[in-house]
């Protein structure tokens, strides 16, 4: 095999693994425990369908709540923190997007980077509405397809932390989903 062959050949793989290549620390922070509960309080408030999880998410600026959301709340099979986004509308409607920046967006699992549905994946919006920090409960479970959130987010500039000790809260509600792999 010729040596551009074998670049050929390896090249997509490069290109994944730099993709899912990512580093995220743990908070022990207090507040962000507090909040991270608020969002396993939304994900079990998620009905569950085949084939998508329960995810639940907070949106929090400044200590204050500005938008809770989960999976399906709204219509047209809708993300958790895509709900969260959409239901912040501020005073001034043209001061919507002012609000989300410096947010931070409490998710129970990583933000999509690939939708089955073919609607805008959740790591898009948070990129696109400036929000600063997501701090998350678990990694998407590689059941659905391969999620790319965190390392994209980063890539973006957005601190990802993680939880700890929550994945358990946070797989709970998705019990439909692992009961199936
Ligand atoms: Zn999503």
């Amino acid at each position: 095999m010729t040596k551009y062959k074998m670049a050929f050949i390896f090249f997509p793989f490069s290109f994944l693994l730099l993709l899912t290549m990512d580093s995220t620390t743990f908070t022990t922070d207090k507040e962000d425990a507090k909040y991270m509960q608020l969002a396993i309080e939304q994900a079990n408030l998620s009905v569950p369908v085949e084939g998508a999880y329960c995810v639940g998410a907070v949106l929090v600026k400044d200590n204050t709540v500005l938008s809770t959301g989960f999976s399906r709340e709204l219509p047209g099979n809708t993300h958790a923190e895509e709900c969260a986004l959409a239901k912040v509308v501020a005073p001034n409607k043209d001061n919507t997007r002012e609000l989300f920046k410096g947010a931070t967006m409490y998710t129970t699992m990583e933000p999509c980077s690939t939708r089955l549905s073919g609607n805008r994946p959740c790591t898009d919006r948070l990129i696109e509405a400036d929000i600063k920090r997501v701090v998350l409960g678990i990694k998407e479970p590689p059941h659905l397809v391969v999620c790319t959130g965190i390392a994209q987010l980063q890539s973006h500039g957005i601190q990802v932390q993680v939880v700890p000790d929550v994945a358990e809260q946070c797989l709970a509600p998705n019990a439909h989903i692992k009961s199936k792999n």
